[in-house]
C-alpha cells in the first residue's frame, strides 16, 4: 500500500542517518591517533591511556595453578585456573550473588564476605594448600575489579568511585588489594593478592595465552555492556611514565613494553569526528553522564537498544507505523520507556531471514508492546537495526586500525612479509575480543573488516591492513587473564 511505501521510505531515510562513510572512519582513525598520543604524554586526558604495570604478555607456555576473583557487578566469582603450558587450561569456579545490603554497607562488610567466599572455595578445591609444611603453599590471586581505580603498582590501586549500584563510602581512596588481603589474612588463608586486574587487560592476556601464534596478542578489546581496550605499548612511547608526571610507581622495564588500558569508551568526547544523530543526542541527554563515554554510547550493548528505541519513536511519529493495519502499540509500554529495549533485540532482528519477518514480529510483540505488526512494520524496524548495528561495527574498526598503525605492529608485519621466503607464512597481528555484541551481533566482524578495508586508501600506512589482522574470541578473560597476571607478578 501507499502507506507501507511511505513507511519504508521513512525507515530507509532514518537508517541512512546511521551510514558511516569510509572518509568518516578514516577521520576517526586520524583523531584516535592524536588522542592516543595525547593520553600517552599527559595525565588526565579524556582518553586516559592508563599504565597497568603489566609488562609482558603470555605465549601459551605458562604453567601453574592460580586463583582469580572477579568483582564487577551482581556476582562475585572465585576460580582457580590450571595453566597446562600448551595454550590450554582448566578452570574451576564458584559464583555467588553479592547481597544487596553489602553493596551499600561498609568495606569491612563487603571484603570479609569476599574473603569468606575465597575460604570456602580454597577449602573445597585446594585443601592441600592448608598443610603448613607444603612447599609453595601460598596461592597467588589475581583480583579483577571493574570499578575506576588509580593503579600505582601491579597489586595496588586506590578506589576512585563506585559504579553499578555499589556505594561504600569508607572504601573510597583505599587500596582495594589491601582491603581484600586484610580479610584474607584474618581468616588465615594461604592466599596472596598479587595483581589488580582490569577486565580488558584480562582479555588481552587470556587471548595471548590461547592464541595460535607465538608472537603474542597486540590488543584485547571488549564489546559488551561497555567497550574498552588494552594493548601492548613500547615504554619509549609512554612519555608520561618516564617523566613520571603522576607519581607512577615502580615497574620492571626489562621487556621494554607495558600494557596500556586505553579507556577508549571516552574516545572523542569532544565530538570532533563521531557521528551524531538525533537518536544519539536523545540518548545522551537521558543518560546518567551526558557528554561522557561518547564512543561507548555509539558502540556497546548498554546503548544500542536505546538508540533503536529512539529511532523507532521517530519512525512512528507521523502515524505511519502500524496504525494502517489496525494493530496496537502499548503507549505505556517499552517503546515509550527509556532504556527498556535490550541490545540482544538487535541481534535477533538482524538475524531474521524468515520470509515474513516472523521473528521480528514476535519480538515486537513480546519486548516492545507492538501487537500484530505487519511485514512492512517489521521490515522498517529491520532497516533501522541494520543501520545502528553496522555503524557500531564500523566505529569499532577505529581503535583497532589506529592501534595496529601507531604501535608499529603493522609496519613490522609488512617488513616480515617483505623478508619472508616465498610461500612462508607470516604471523598476523592478533586481536582478542570479548563481549556479547561482538560475539552475537550477526556480521559484526564482517562489517568491522569492511571498514578496515575502506580506510586503506585514506590513512597513510594502512594499505593492506585488513588482511594483516586476525580477530579471535578470548574466552573466560577475567579468570584466565587474572591468573596470567598473577603469574607474571
Ligand atoms: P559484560 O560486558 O557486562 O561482561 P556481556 O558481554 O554479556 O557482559 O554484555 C552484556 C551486554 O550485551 C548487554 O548490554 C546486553 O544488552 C548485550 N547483549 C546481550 N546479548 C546480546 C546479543 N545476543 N546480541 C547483542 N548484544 C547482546
Amino acid at each position: 500500500s501507499d502507506k507501507e511505501e511511505a513507511l519504508l521510505a521513512k525507515a530507509r531515510a532514518i537508517g541512512s542517518e546511521f551510514v558511516y562513510e569510509p572518509e568518516d572512519v578514516a577521520k576517526g582513525v586520524r583523531e584516535y591517533l592524536n588522542l592516543m598520543e595525547a593520553g600517552l604524554k599527559h595525565p588526565k586526558q579524556a582518553m586516559t591511556m592508563i599504565p597497568t604495570y603489566v609488562t609482558a604478555v603470555p605465549n601459551g607456555t605458562e604453567k601453574g595453578v592460580y586463583l582469580a576473583v572477579d568483582l564487577g557487578g551482581t556476582n562475585f566469582r572465585v576460580c582457580s585456573i590450571h595453566l597446562h603450558g600448551d595454550s590450554k587450561f582448566t578452570l574451576t569456579q564458584a559464583k555467588t550473588p553479592i547481597p544487596k545490603e553489602l553493596m551499600i554497607g561498609t568495606s569491612k562488610g563487603l571484603f570479609s564476605f569476599l574473603a569468606k567466599q575465597i575460604e570456602d572455595f580454597v577449602k573445597k578445591h585446594h585443601s592441600d594448600h592448608f598443610e603448613p609444611e607444603a612447599e609453595n603453599s601460598q596461592l597467588k590471586l589475581g583480583f579483577t575489579f571493574s570499578f575506576p581505580v588509580e593503579q600505582v603498582a601491579l597489586n595496588k590501586g586506590y578506589l576512585i568511585r563506585w559504579t553499578k549500584g555499589f556505594d561504600i563510602q569508607d572504601a573510597i581512596g583505599k587500596d582495594v588489594c589491601e582491603l581484600l588481603q586484610k580479610e584474607i589474612d584474618a581468616l588465615g588463608l594461604p592466599v596472596r593478592v598479587v595483581a589488580l586486574v582490569n577486565d580488558t587487560v584480562g582479555t588481552l592476556m587470556a587471548r595471548s595465552y590461547t592464541s595460535p601464534g607465538k608472537a603474542g596478542t597486540l590488543l584485547g578489546a571488549i564489546f559488551g555492556t561497555g567497550t574498552n581496550g588494552a594493548y601492548v605499548e613500547k615504554l619509549s612511547r609512554i612519555p608520561k611514565l618516564s617523566n613520571n608526571t603522576e607519581n607512577y610507581g615502580e615497574y620492571d622495564s626489562s621487556s621494554g613494553v607495558m600494557v596500556i588500558n586505553t579507556e577508549w569508551g571516552a574516545f572523542d568526547n569532544a565530538m570532533k569526528v563521531l557521528p551524531d544523530t538525533p537518536y544519539d543526542r536523545a540518548l545522551d541527554k537521558n543518560s546518567v553522564n551526558p557528554g561522557m563515554q561518547m564512543f561507548e554510547k555509539r558502540v556497546s550493548g548498554m546503548f544500542l537498544g536505546e538508540i533503536l528505541r529512539n529511532a523507532i519513536v521517530a519512525l512512528m511519529a507521523d502515524g505511519l507505523f502500524n496504525v494502517a493495519h489496525g494493530t496496537s502499540i502499548d503507549e505505556n509500554g517499552p517503546l515509550f520507556t527509556p532504556w527498556s529495549i535490550d541490545t540482544s533485540a538487535l541481534s535477533t532482528i538482524q538475524a531474521d531471514y524468515t520470509s515474513s519477518y516472523t521473528l521480528t514480529k514476535q519480538l515486537l510483540e513480546r519486548d516492545m508492546g507492538v501487537s500484530a505488526a505487519s511485514t512492512g512494520d517489521a521490515m522498517a524496524v529491520k532497516a533501522l537495526v541494520y543501520g545502528i548495528g553496522k555503524r557500531s561495527a564500523r566505529l569499532s574498526a577505529i581503535p583497532i586500525a589506529a592501534t595496529a598503525i601507531a604501535t608499529g605492529a603493522y609496519e613490522n608485519y609488512k617488513t616480515a612479509r617483505f623478508e619472508a621466503a616465498e610461500g612462508e607464512e607470516v604471523e598476523k597481528i592478533d586481536i582478542g575480543v570479548d563481549g556479547s555484541v561482538v560475539e552475537y551481533y550477526p556480521g559484526f566482524e564482517r562489517y568491522l573488516r569492511e571498514a578496515l578495508r575502506d580506510i586503506q586508501p585514506l590513512v597513510p600506512g594502512a594499505a593492506g591492513l585488513e588482511e594483516a589482522i586476525r580477530i579471535g574470541i578470548a574466552k573466560d578473560g577475567s579468570g584466565v587473564g587474572a591468573a596470567l597476571i598473577a603469574l607474571v607478578a
